[in-house]
């Protein structure tokens, strides 16, 4: 039998613990579900210096174990699980079906790593059993996870010398040569955190411009152990048994002296665009990819509207799709009714997995604030 409540949220970062805390408070005895990794991205940050409240800065750790806490508090009930299936097709109150177990052959990563059919097969098999929970309302904040560069090498040493968790695996690069690819704030961070380990950390950026916050940036200009390869593309990762060399595609006329030591070969060719480039071969003991992060929709995509990137659509997306919802959503009083509302009546949605553009800890909260606010009037409007 499938065990029944008011409100179920999806994910544990800043979103949903925020969305917790408010709905709790507001006594819908809301079942939070962590998912596979509880705290949520911000798990993988060391200390937050811009979330407001904390003038010294917050380990982000803690953070999310004082944002469980509260939740707990105030009487959510926390399951560290996988929400694996959904079914969102209502068809009377209290009917929106969520399965958390996995058939013993899937591994739970396979949301992560596998394209959309293999995922679908898996949520199609799981549906043919009773839906473990039933909610009234469901609040989902599922997040965002690491985009890769599908370049060679990079599936071979995943985990093994690839990482996209400077904060999690810089201690293992003590004295090492080791390279960041991106040139946003996390590219910033990675390189600041393994800075305090590696011997040589230098940034490949595609352009010659970084888009992360400028303190970030400047942090980073005055970090002698880092170096930047700008206008540059790392294409392959190469090793036996570990990574020794990357090769990377660059659009500098001259080879910058702190890449000479590392330079194993070098050659000068045309690229398909017949621009000039250089080949580099370079030595090196790790890759962190810093190159943005991708909405955690998977579950989502025959239930509801979603855009072209996969981030969920709901009545206030700063996007034309979530235009056109909020056109549908206007109240008497000429206000968008329900702003978090997806394209499902019930089902709310905040934090990274709807928003392509502010992607903060502190908006993340603020908008799981929201849809819990949503979520308890809808609630009452149907009871
Ligand atoms: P981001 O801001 O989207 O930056 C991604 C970077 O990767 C960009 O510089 C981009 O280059 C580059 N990139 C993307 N695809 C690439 C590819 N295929 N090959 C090479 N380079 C590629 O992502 P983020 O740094 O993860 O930050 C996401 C959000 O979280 C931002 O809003 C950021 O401010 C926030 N954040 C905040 C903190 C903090 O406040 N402490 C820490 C981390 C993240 P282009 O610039 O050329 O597009």
């Amino acid at each position: 039998m499938s065990v029944k409540t008011k409100l179920a949220i999806l994910g544990s970062g800043p979103a949903g613990y925020t969305a917790a805390i408010y709905a709790a408070r507001a006594q819908l005895n809301p079942i939070l579900f962590t998912g596979l990794e509880s705290g949520g991205q911000l798990m993988y940050t060391s200390v937050l210096e811009n979330y407001p409240g904390f003038p010294n800065g917050i380990r982000a750790v803690q953070l999310m174990m004082n944002l469980r806490q509260q939740a707990e508090k105030f009487g959510c009930t926390i399951k560290d699980q996988l929400v694996s299936a959904v079914d969102f097709h209502q068809t009377k109150k209290s009917s929106f079906k969520l399965w958390t177990q996995l058939p013993s052959d899937i591994d739970p990563n396979i949301y992560k790593n596998a394209d959309a059919d293999q995922i679908q097969n898996v949520i199609d098999k799981i549906k043919k059993e009773v839906p473990d929970f039933e909610a009234e309302a469901v609040i989902i904040a599922t997040g965002a996870t690491a985009i890769k560069l599908n370049i060679s090498g990079e599936d071979k040493f995943f985990g093994q010398g690839v990482s996209t968790c400077a904060v999690c695996d810089s201690s293992f690069y003590k004295d090492k040569i080791v390279y960041v690819i991106g040139g946003g704030d996390s590219a910033m961070e990675d390189s600041l955190a393994l800075a305090n380990f590696a011997q040589k950390v230098i940034i490949i950026h595609r352009r010659h411009q970084f888009r992360a916050s400028r303190i970030m940036q400047e942090r980073v200009f005055k970090n002698k152990k880092i170096d930047i390869l700008w206008e540059s593309q790392i294409k392959k990762i190469q090793g036996q048994n570990k990574i020794e060399t990357i090769q990377v595609e660059s659009h500098n006329k001259s080879i910058p002296n702190f890449l000479k030591p590392l330079l194993i070969a070098l050659k000068t060719s045309k690229n398909q665009a017949g621009q000039k480039i250089q080949e580099l071969q370079l030595k090196a003991d790790g890759v962190f990819l810093a190159i943005g992060h991708l909405p955690v929709s998977q579950l989502f995509v025959d239930q509801l509207a979603l855009d072209k990137k996969g981030y969920l659509i709901t009545r206030q997306s700063a996007s034309q799709a979530g235009l056109q919802a909020a056109q549908h959503a206007i109240d008497e009083n000429a206000l968008i009714k329900y702003p978090t509302m997806t394209s499902i009546a019930g089902i709310f949605a905040a934090g990274d997995v709807v928003d392509l553009q502010y992607k903060q800890a502190i908006t993340a909260a603020g908008s799981g604030c929201m849809a819990a606010i949503d979520a308890e009037k809808w609630l009452n409007s149907i009871s």
